[in-house]
């Protein structure tokens, strides 16, 4: 049972949710209807959460009996550890005392996917999948895809058949939502509709292929673990794993993932879910506000609404601000943020001249709040696109500035990277002829052709390792053949420890990544890393599968310093920085093109998801926050001739917004010569369209 103590830091209606429900007589348990929690950011959702596990747990449920759905791995492992936190103080705890032991036993923490994998895995004989079975991540699936477009003669079809990353994205909105293949390109991809038919042909041998390989892509995970809810038999069996299943961000989970937890619980007993409509963010990936707006009324009796209105984590000008932008946007849960922490200092809004400015600019603010003896991990830079940041990547390594990057998918794209997961996967699951053909064309004078024939003979074997052995190798691969068998049948052995294998594949390769790539003294570095991150996996599975679905953060030169010594800056897509704090926090680019996003300015509701983000990425500040504006914002668009726009500043900095902030202009050091140049390069400006687009 939680103490008074402990429940007397939430307030009142923080505590109801915690407690919500009864303890059953004896320490049996406890039981509850459904809840949800619908509050703004920084109101304590997430704590409020974590209070609930405690509460739970000291109730006398059994920790492994509970399932938390988070929207990273980062997330799950912070809730653990405020879980763990509570429950040491709640029992006065010492380290190895009860709450850890408590806390040990929260197994069953993690995203959908990584869960949905873990289930899958446990049923898989059920659900006729072969419990070695790999996922594949974005980019692999959508190069099968490709392979199998090519086989199926669709690539020569022109130009205008849909790209690779489209069909995936298809495939994905189509899974996700459960619409139709004709509604998801009527209202997504409408420049898709005419090659409806060749697209469904295309995604129907892309499935088979897939089941051939023994491979399954991300949303293949929630399918199969829909379908599998689908049959009553072993819905019940994992409805029964769990007493009580709580759901963090809930407003960014989509159909199919909402269907799962109601089949969980289809009389919503146990269920708390927690989530803010304001900060919907994730429509471009099938996720449905409805989930949440919906909720309540999915059961019978409905659900209990819990809202929270006080905000614990900015100061109240902050607030002003994040109110101020979300006052113009349609909702359906009106909430005005009011702040715990007085009145803080006004945000600001600070005008550069381009994107070099705004980067030293940051670099220069970063340093002074230092000084001023704020932290470099509490401060963070966010923004709409990760590769908005690599201007500013560059001045922070020349003022040695160490970083860590979240939001890209950096680390895991470097191809060594791959190179050595491909080898892990294959080994995982023999069928998973992606990893395979990667692998295979490491060694010398193996090109496709021969890579092909290698897995041709290995197929004829039935997926024996030992099979590689009487494969003729050509000349250039004879020696490298000899060890890659040797490697294969040492990592193929089921009774081999997982410890020390990635060491053996790092031998094994290294001399091909000498010959392969530059730099190598940076690969091994990330190859370090990648070593030293599976120290934390139990199995290989676990260690390739967890991995995929839920890359870390960038590495490089800078972070993997900044891990050592614990002091960084944060970099962030705005994306990954959902539920995360930080006393300082500067946006990139508050321009047109980037809020909203150049490929987003399509739909009013697109539009609004963007203004969203932007609100997303405020509140993430406790005590500071800056919005930069460059006047000349570099974008993508076929539209501008020399990569350059004038930015206007976004639209959703609208007079109301601005009257929150303090304006400022920052000079850069340079500022001369670049005034110089952009004469000199960009030919005639228009001022006065420029002055206009500014109001
Ligand atoms: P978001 O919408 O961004 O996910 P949230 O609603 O989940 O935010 P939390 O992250 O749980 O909010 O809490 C925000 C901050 O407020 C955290 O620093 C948390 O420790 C603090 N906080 C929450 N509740 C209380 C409380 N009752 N007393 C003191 N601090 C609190
Ligand atoms: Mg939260």
């Amino acid at each position: 049972m939680s103490t008074p103590e402990q429940l007397g830091s939430l307030n009142t209606p923080q505590r109801k949710a915690v407690t919500f429900g009864e303890a059953l007589p004896g320490g049996k348990g406890f039981r509850a209807g459904p809840l949800l929690i619908v509050a703004g950011a920084g109101t304590g959702k997430t704590n409020t959460l974590a209070h609930r596990v405690a509460h739970l747990a000291m109730s006398g449920v059994d920790p492994a009996r509970i399932l938390m759905l988070t929207f990273t791995r980062r997330a799950a492992i912070e809730m653990k550890r405020r879980a763990n936190e509570i429950m040491r103080t709640a029992l006065n705890d010492q380290l190895g005392g009860k709450a850890s032991q408590l806390s040990q036993r929260l197994t069953w923490s993690g995203t959908f996917h990584s869960i949905g994998n873990r289930l899958l895995r446990h049923y898989a004989k059920h659900v006729g999948l072969d419990p070695s079975f790999s996922v594949l991540d974005r980019s692999d699936a959508a190069d099968l895809l490709d392979t199998v477009r090519t086989e199926l003669g669709l690539s020569g079809k022109g130009q205008r058949f849909p790209r690779k990353d489209t069909c995936l994205g298809i495939y994905s909105y189509r899974v996700n939502t459960q619409k139709s293949l004709k509604d998801t390109l009527d209202s997504q991809y409408p420049w898709c509709v005419s090659h409806e038919e060749d697209i469904a042909k295309l995604l129907r041998a892309y499935v088979e292929r897939k089941s051939q390989y023994r491979v399954l892509d991300f949303d293949d995970l929630l399918l199969y673990w829909h379908a599998m809810m689908g049959e009553e038999r072993i819905a019940k069996s994992v409805s029964q794993l769990f007493d009580h299943v709580l759901v963090d961000e809930y407003q960014d989970t989509n159909k199919l993932q909402g269907d799962i937890l109601q089949a969980l619980k289809p009389d919503g007993a146990g269920v708390t879910v927690v989530g803010d409509d304001a900060q919907a963010i994730y429509s471009f990936r099938a996720a449905a506000v409805e989930n949440i707006l919906g909720f309540p009324d999915r059961f019978r009796p409905k659900a209990e609404v819990i809202t929270l209105a006080q905000n614990y984590r900015s100061s109240q000008s902050v607030l002003d601000a994040s109110n101020a932008l979300m006052a113009d946007a349609p909702r359906q849960y009106r909430k005005h943020l009011l702040s715990m922490r007085g009145q803080g200092p006004r945000p600001k809004l600070v005008t550069v001249d381009d994107l070099p400015t705004q980067a030293e600019f940051i670099a220069t603010r970063v340093l002074a709040s230092r000084e001023a003896g704020i932290p470099l991990r509490r401060q963070a830079v966010l923004f709409r696109t990760g590769s908005h940041s690599d201007m500013l990547e560059i001045e922070l390594a020349k003022r040695n500035i160490p970083f860590v990057k979240y939001g890209g998918l950096q680390f895991l794209e470097a191809a060594h990277v791959k190179d050595l997961l491909a080898v892990l996967r294959w080994a995982d699951n023999p069928r998973n002829q992606v990893a395979a053909f990667r692998v295979l064309q490491f060694m010398p004078g193996m090109g496709p052709a021969n890579a092909r024939r290698a897995l041709d003979h290995f197929v004829s074997k039935n997926y024996l390792w030992a099979g590689f052995e009487t494969f003729e190798a050509p000349g250039d691969a004879k020696v490298a053949w000899k060890k890659f068998v040797e490697l294969f049948s040492a990592l193929g052995d089921p009774n081999r420890e997982w410890r020390g294998q990635i060491n053996m594949v790092r031998e094994w390769y290294r001399p091909h990544m000498e010959r392969l790539y530059e730099h190598v003294h940076m690969r091994i570095g990330d190859l370090d890393q990648l070593e030293l991150l599976s120290s934390q996996y139990p199995t290989r599975e676990r260690f390739v599968t967890e991995l995929t679905l839920d890359p870390p953060q960038a590495t490089g030169a800078q972070s993997s310093g900044a891990h050592q010594d614990e002091e960084y800056l944060v970099l962030s897509t705005i994306h990954s920085a959902k539920g995360m704090e930080w006393d300082q926090v500067y946006v990139l680019n508050v321009v047109e093109g980037s809020f909203p996003n150049e490929f987003a300015a399509g739909k009013p509701e697109q539009i609004e998801e963007e203004r969203r983000l932007l609100y997303v990425a405020m509140t993430r500040a406790r005590n500071e926050l800056t919005c930069v504006v460059p006047l000349r914002f570099q974008i993508t668009s076929p539209r501008s001739t020399d990569g350059h726009v004038y930015g206007a500043r976004s639209r959703f900095m609208t007079e109301k917004v601005i009257k929150c902030f303090d304006e400022q202009t920052f000079q850069g050091s340079n500022t001369e010569v670049k005034i110089a140049e952009s004469a000199a390069d960009s030919g005639t400006i228009d001022v006065a369209s420029r002055l206009k687009q500014m109001w």
